[in-house]
């Protein structure tokens, strides 16, 4: 079980990586999954990734808080410290945690405006959907063809919706 969730860890690492700078952002998160602390000059001759998108994936990932650097003292007599990477496998399964949290949230919020409104529509397609407010500011009369705005039943996008917050929920316990 450790041994399966560690994996999906790195899956998803892998996945935002990729996401980033392309198929090298597997390269980059396989090389540094060993744990070992590496410079981007490190990575780029280990990997051969360009600099630039090593750093580019490596600043992304530590503003979600999955890698961050270390301060080594590189030695030698007019020694100068380096920054060195490291990837945080430990912290996916939070960051995924909280992602599905605010998704959930967002998934509420929308619920309670589809609740808290009537909707009215013209029944046209690709013409928007107004609440009753914007409908009565356009004397009910749709902003895109001008044809007659009527009421519309969302109880159908309800049920989705609910059924997508009680599988949120159901992750999330
Ligand atoms: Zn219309």
């Amino acid at each position: 079980m450790y041994l399966r969730r560690l994996d999906k860890s790195s899956k998803l690492l892998e996945f935002i990586a990729s996401s980033i700078i392309g198929r090298d952002g597997v390269k980059l998160v396989k090389l540094l999954e060993d744990g070992v602390p590496r410079t981007v000059e490190e990575i780029a001759f280990q990997t051969g990734i360009r600099a630039s998108d090593i750093r580019k994936a490596l600043y992304i990932l530590s503003n979600l808080a999955l890698a961050s650097t270390v301060r080594e003292y590189g030695g030698g007599q007019y020694g100068v410290y380096q920054y060195k990477w490291i990837l945080h496998k430990e912290r996916v399964e939070g960051f995924i945690t909280q992602e599905r949290r605010k998704i959930l949230k967002r998934l509420k919020e929308r619920m309670e405006f589809e609740e808290g409104n009537q909707f009215y529509a013209c029944g046209n397609e690709g013409c928007p959907r107004y609440t009753f407010d914007e409908a009565m500011d356009l004397n009910f009369r749709c902003e895109r063809c001008g044809a007659m705005l009527k009421p519309i039943d969302n109880s159908r996008f309800k049920e989705i919706l609910t059924k997508k917050i009680e599988e949120m929920e159901r992750t999330l316990r």
